[in-house]
């Protein structure tokens, strides 16, 4: 009933020439008609990405994006920016720009709501760090993060996010959640979900896990009742990405 969905999430990785070659590769092979593939990649490359894969099936993303329509904000990128460049989807929250960027709660409550106000598609990162897991607080956190990134969202535009449960510990560490793990956190998030908005919001909102995903992993992450794909940061950057489009 839901449909899948694997992002990349590029990170700072690929030059534009890089970007191309490596979007070129993967748009031949990442293909699945039960999957939404999307390439979220550096701001720099987002132009010479949405011309590769122009006339695919394979949507593109930014990692990032400000909650201003336009001005004094140097270095930023306007939802504008990004629409009229091509993209469909957006990061928003990812627990590195929390950390090493300071990014809010409010602050990311306000890019969901300029990215849905420009019809692009918000991919909501939220997850805990080991120590609060270790505390046992998890799905308390990250019940806040999501009271937090929807608040002042109606159930209409709500729907039409995408979140991504990504514990930090298992970001970039190789460390993955168990399945079990996982699930329990998606399948809370859809519980939080249903407390704001109600069963038809709940059961169509889709909802990724993300941390250490690979082929070998992905198919079992993703039979899971409540995780509606992945979004995958390191092996987005090698052909095993296509593999893990191509979970079953
Ligand atoms: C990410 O950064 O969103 C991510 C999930 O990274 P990795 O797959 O490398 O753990």
């Amino acid at each position: 009933m839901r449909k899948k969905m694997v992002a990349g999430n590029w990170k700072m990785n690929m030059t534009p020439s890089q970007a191309v070659q490596l979007a070129g590769e993967l748009k031949n092979t990442a293909v699945n008609d039960e999957v939404d593939v999307v390439f979220c990649v550096p701001a720099i490359d987002i132009i010479p990405v949405v011309n590769e894969v122009k006339g695919t099936a394979v949507k593109v993303g930014a990692e990032n994006m400000y909650y201003e329509e336009k001005g004094a904000y140097t270095g930023e990128i306007a939802p504008d920016m990004l629409v009229d460049a091509g993209v469909e989807y957006v990061i928003i929250g990812h627990s590195e720009r929390r950390e090493y960027f300071k990014e809010s709660d409010e602050m990311i409550n306000k890019k969901v709501k300029k990215a849905l106000e420009h019809q692009l598609v918000p991919i909501l990162c939220c997850g805990e760090s080991l120590a609060q897991r270790e505390e046992g607080i998890t799905l308390t956190f990250i019940k806040g993060q999501i009271e937090a990134a929807f608040a002042d969202i109606s159930a209409e535009d709500a729907v039409k996010v995408v979140i991504a449960y990504e514990p930090i510990w298992a970001i970039g560490t190789g460390k993955v959640a168990t399945s079990e793990q996982a699930q329990e956190v998606c399948k809370a998030i859809r519980e939080n979900i249903r407390s704001i908005y109600g069963d038809a919001t709940a059961d169509v909102i889709r909802i990724l896990y993300g941390g250490s995903v690979n082929a070998k992993n992905a198919a079992e992450l993703f039979a899971q009742e409540d995780i509606d794909g992945g979004l995958v940061g390191g092996a987005s950057l090698k052909p095993e990405f296509a593999n893990i489009v191509n979970y079953k």
